[in-house]
């Protein structure tokens, strides 16, 4: 044995943000360390996404995760103890091989995730270095954050169409700063909200943003801007969308539905080009379903901001090998829990950023108090980041552990701003 074996694996049954189980995997190292890594998960799921194992039985209404955990306990196990935890490819690839399957249905992605990332921080934590620099020895670039104030789609019991309203505050000198430009916004934003719908509709949604009754996409926008614009500090930020379209796309009639109206392709495209004339939009992440590739190349041609692929790549190295060569989509979201294992996932940015394709770090709607996306965006030095509102535990247990590393770093840090695209 060296001083860097795994020595021992334990999973846990816990609760997500909403309340739903999701998997936690304790991971032993030379006997003596032990560290922890926590399972989101989605709602607003891509359909070619690694496939979470659920029970589906009475507990939890179906969604409980002992099958996951005895698939950690009794299978991931005894096959990854004894070997060396660094060996972050060797592991991941042995957990790929027990499964068997295309999507990891077979342990479960939610297990095998679970280890992935356990392993990471354990061989982070066994040699004594922060998971960032673990990950890169060059790590030092904060990530912008997009910043979701006001939720919609299947996050939010409202009835807007499109997940998230984001400001993207680019413009900050640090992310320390970026975070104050968040509060105030938020702050000035609550008021705004309760002026006009009351105080009930300052509820938040899944991600912490507020759901207000509002249908019109271009109102929550209105709202959103004026609270930038009395802010005070509107030099500073632009807009970020994230329509999460393939949950508003009918197969049958190839339709998008917006405010009650049923849009073709091409009427869908001309409402984002009017969208980006009246507000200064960066960034629009799924505009299309996910497999309407002519949907997205047409997007990445003519909208002349960043594209973001989510469902459309599923942080799938095969999918980004195939589309984006089309000329579909100008980023990644990358959530390692689309596909399954840390390693894949580093494969997928490495492709996204090969091809001069941002790399957006991306939280998940059902989030536990796991910070360990902080300490990915800066092992990536990705300079993007996607994790909620600037409320709640979850959400804000990323947003406190980037501060913590901002201040790490000291003059080694540099706040992506304007260049959160390119390394
Ligand atoms: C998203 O769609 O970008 C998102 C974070 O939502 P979910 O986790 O529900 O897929
Ligand atoms: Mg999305």
């Amino acid at each position: 044995m060296t001083g860097l074996d795994i020595t021992r694996i334990d999973a846990l049954e816990i609760l997500d943000c909403r309340g739903e189980p999701t998997v936690q995997v304790e991971l032993e190292v030379a006997d003596e360390i032990v560290v922890r890594a926590d399972v989101p998960a989605g709602r607003s799921t891509g359909a070619n996404e690694a496939t979470e194992l659920r029970d589906g039985e009475n507990r939890y209404g179906g969604k409980g995760v002992r099958e996951a955990v005895k698939s950690v306990i009794e299978e991931i196990g005894p096959r990854v103890v004894g070997m060396d935890v660094t060996r972050q490819r060797d592991i991941d690839r042995a957990m790929i091989e027990l499964d068997g399957t295309i999507d990891k249905s077979r342990l479960g992605a939610n297990a095998v995730v679970g280890v992935s990332l356990a392993a990471a921080r354990g061989a982070a934590t066994a040699l004594d270095l922060p998971l960032y620099r673990y990950i890169n020895v060059n790590a030092h670039v904060l990530p912008v954050p997009l910043v979701n104030l006001i939720n919609g789609g299947r996050h939010a019991s409202n009835d807007l169409d499109f997940q998230e309203f984001c400001i993207f505050p680019v413009g900050a000198e640090t992310f320390a700063e970026a975070m104050e430009i968040a509060f105030v916004v938020n702050s000035v934003l609550r008021e705004i909200i309760v002026r006009h719908y009351g105080k009930i509709a300052a509820n938040v949604g899944d991600e912490g943003g507020f759901a207000p009754p509002i249908v019109s996409v271009r109102e929550a926008m209105d709202r959103l801007a004026e609270a930038v614009q009395r802010s005070g500090f509107a030099d500073k930020i632009v807009f970020g969308l994230d329509c999460a379209a393939t949950h508003l796309f009918d197969r049958a009639s190839r339709t998008y539905g917006l405010e009650g109206r049923r849009l073709a392709a091409d009427r869908l495209l001309e409402f984002y080009k009017g969208l980006i004339k009246s507000y200064p939009i960066a960034t629009i992440e799924d505009p299309f379903a996910e497999d309407d590739v002519e949907g997205f190349v047409a997007a990445t041609r003519e909208l002349g901001i960043q594209v973001v692929g989510d469902d459309f790549f599923c942080t799938d190295p095969a999918r980004l090998r195939q589309r984006l060569p089309l000329g579909a989509a100008n980023a990644l979201l990358w959530k390692v829990n689309q596909i399954g294992t840390l390693s894949e996932a580093m494969d997928a940015a490495d492709i996204a950023l090969r091809s001069r394709c941002g790399v957006m770090v991306s939280e998940r709607s059902g989030e536990t108090e796991d910070a360990i996306i902080a300490d990915l965006v800066v092992g990536l030095n990705a300079g993007q980041i996607k994790t909620g509102a600037p409320v709640r535990g979850e959400r804000t247990a990323k947003y406190n552990r980037l501060l913590r590393i901002e201040r790490e770093l000291g003059p080694a840090a540099r706040y992506a701003g304007r260049d959160y695209r390119v390394r």
